[in-house]
């Protein structure tokens, strides 16, 4: 069975970008039988935080990885006892020497900012002291070949492949080591990562063969880019995780988007159950063109997916929104306004503004929406509104029926001569369905409403 890992470094909100790569590895898993791994890179300590990492653990429970095939969290910083003997065991193979030369130096010797270190200290058999690095030996000739299982077979000259540092002067290890090591020490088979990490491949793996381990299966899987084909950035884009949550995005349709990054179900579906993304998932089917991470198309998902909810399961998604809301909710009035709501929200905390209304004691007032429905002859139809809801059963139907009326009679189609009234009772030009709103808000709170519009 296969053993694949998470290995995000806890420097940031989660990013959709990490939520992307830990799925994919988290279908592999799930559909050989095998086991993902998550592990915390948190050797740098400077740029850590436990919150973040809070955050990574929290967010993949919230996408559903739990139970037998999920392993860890690990943290790196607890393997440093094995990245100190692997350093160890490569300088005694005589596969890394130290190194005193600056960046300055070796771009003064070289003229060229790009390339990589010269190999200056290879042979000058120094001892370990202040101030020297320790560099892996690359191999002067021949080949480096990575199994990529979306890319073939990139073969990579040895030659070109600078002796990279293992451990910095002041004996801290570097990336390069510390992911192969615990790679190794962890069982991992295949890598599945970010496409920034492709040049690292072929250095790691030279580091794998060095400490005796059979190299594992490499995959590459493509950049995410925002609609102006940028790298999505957290400067520029919405990528936190934690903010589409908060917004009321449903794990279920974000974690079905997320997959189509690069990937796609068979036939023309988008929208598709998670069995079946198990089932047909091939990481060798990725894509290795950008991403692009379309944010309406994600919304529309979700409106999808809050649509195909069960009724009650609507009402109780709704719940943490609202009772975050400036006004407290009656769960048994929300109930009856719900099935109006289920098929107008996109996202879950769109439910606040569109519900508010019922349960304020005066409805919320938009000076926009007041301006423009309170013209002529609105006046009028409020007051025959006023007259006219006195006496008549309290029924959407009804209520629909004589409003139809009173607005032929003022040369108004039925779409006209309510909006006075929907802004006189729920603040808004739009929200739910008037009628069965009003029928909900019930004749006295709604006659309220309509006296108080008249002034
Ligand atoms: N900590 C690295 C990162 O977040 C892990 C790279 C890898 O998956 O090997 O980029």
């Amino acid at each position: 069975p296969i053993r694949v890992r998470f290995a995000p470094s806890p420097t940031g909100m989660f990013h959709v970008g990490g939520a992307r790569s830990a799925l994919f590895n988290w279908v592999m898993a799930v559909q050989s039988g095998g086991t993902l791994v998550l592990r915390i890179e948190d050797t740098d300590a400077s740029r850590n935080s436990p919150e973040w990492t809070e955050g990574i653990i929290q967010a993949l429970a919230w996408l559903g990885m739990n139970g037998e095939q999920y392993e860890g969290p690990y943290f790196q910083s607890a393997n440093a006892a094995r990245h100190a003997e692997a350093v160890q065991t490569l300088k005694n193979k005589g596969r890394a020497y130290y190194c005193d030369c600056t960046r300055e130096a070796v771009i003064a010797r070289t003229g060229d900012q790009h390339r990589g270190y010269d190999g200056f200290c290879r042979d000058r058999g120094l001892d370990a002291g202040p101030g020297r690095a320790l560099r892996f030996r690359t191999p002067d000739e021949g080949q480096t070949t990575v199994v990529d299982l979306l890319r073939g077979k990139p073969v990579f000259d040895n030659a070109v492949l600078e002796d990279f540092v293992i451990a910095r002067a002041d004996g801290s290890v570097t990336f390069l080591i510390a992911n192969a090591v615990d790679d190794i020490s962890q069982g991992i088979t295949h890598v599945v990562r970010g496409e920034e990490h492709l040049s690292n491949a072929p250095k790691q793996q030279l580091l794998w063969e060095a400490l005796g381990a059979e190299p594992p299966v490499w995959a590459h899987v493509p950049v995410i880019v925002n609609e102006k084909r940028q790298k999505l950035s957290k400067r520029r884009d919405k990528v936190a995780l934690e903010d589409y949550r908060a917004e009321g995005y449903l794990a279920e349709a974000m974690r079905n988007y997320l997959m189509l990054l690069g990937w796609a179900p068979s036939g023309d579906r988008e929208i598709v159950p998670w069995d079946v993304i198990v089932d047909e998932f091939r990481i060798e089917d990725v894509n290795t063109s950008p991403a692009f991470f379309d944010e309406k198309k994600l919304r529309a998902f979700n409106g999808d997916y809050i649509r195909a909810l069960p009724p009650e399961k609507f009402i109780a998604e709704c719940l943490p929104f609202l009772q975050n809301a400036p006004f407290d909710v009656d769960v048994a009035v929300f109930a009856e306004l719900a099935p109006l709501a289920q098929t107008r929200v996109a996202v879950l905390s769109e439910i606040v503004p569109m519900v508010d209304f019922v349960f304020l004691d005066e409805p919320p007032t938009d000076e926009k929406s007041w301006t423009k429905a309170m013209k002529d002859p609105a006046a009028d139809i409020l007051a025959a509104v006023e007259t006219a809801y006195q006496e008549i059963p309290w029924t959407a139907a009804a209520l629909k029926d004589r409003l139809e009326q009173i607005g032929t009679e003022h040369g108004l189609k039925l779409g006209k001569a309510q909006a006075p009234v929907r802004v006189a009772v729920t603040g808004r030009t739009v929200g739910l369905p008037l009628f069965e709103s009003l029928e909900i808000l019930g004749r006295d709170r709604t006659l309220t409403r309509i006296a108080a519009a008249r002034g």
